[in-house]
C-alpha cells in the first residue's frame, strides 16, 4: 500500500475515531441526568416505582452496552492507527495477504481479509448463540471490530 493511501485511510480511521469519541461524551452526559434525576425524586411519590426503575436499569444497562461496545470499537480503531505506523496495516493477521480495499473502505480497522474473516465468523456465530439477543448488534457489520 503506498503512502497516499494509508494517508486516505488514517484520515478515515481518525474521522471514525471522533464520532466515537463524540458519541461516547453523549452517552456519558445523559447517564449524569439519569443521576440527577433519581436525586431529586421522592421514590414514595410514585406507586409504580418498581417498573419506573426496570426499565431505567434497562435504560442504563443499554448505555453501558453501547459504551462497552463502543470503547471496544475505538480500541480497534487506535491498534489500526499504530499498524499504520508500523508498516503492517493492511495485512491479513492471518493468512499474511494484503485485505481488499473494497473491504478497507467498509471497514477500516479490518485485521482479517474477508477469506478468513468469513471462516472466523462462522465460528462465532456458533459460539454466540446462547448469548441471546446482543449478538446481532455485536455481530453489526458497522462495529465490527476484527
Ligand atoms: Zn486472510
Amino acid at each position: 500500500m503506498n503512502h497516499q493511501e494509508l494517508e486516505h485511510y488514517r484520515k478515515l480511521l481518525l474521522d471514525i475515531r471522533r464520532a466515537i469519541v463524540s458519541e461516547m461524551s453523549n452517552i456519558k452526559s445523559e447517564e449524569e441526568d439519569s443521576t440527577l434525576k433519581d436525586e431529586d425524586g421522592d421514590h414514595s411519590a410514585y406507586p409504580y416505582h418498581m417498573a419506573d426503575q426496570g426499565s431505567d436499569s434497562i435504560a442504563q444497562e443499554m448505555n453501558f452496552f453501547f459504551a462497552h461496545r463502543d470503547s471496544r470499537f475505538l480500541y480497534h480503531i487506535d491498534a489500526a492507527l499504530d499498524r499504520i505506523e508500523d508498516g503492517t496495516y493492511g495485512i491479513c493477521e492471518i493468512c499474511q495477504e494484503e485485505i481488499s480495499k473494497d473491504r478497507l473502505d467498509v471497514l477500516p480497522h479490518a485485521r482479517f481479509c474477508i477469506t478468513c474473516k468469513t471462516k472466523e465468523e462462522s465460528m462465532k456465530v456458533n459460539q454466540s448463540n446462547s448469548r441471546g439477543n446482543y449478538t446481532a448488534w455485536v455481530n453489526d457489520d458497522i462495529y465490527e471490530s476484527y
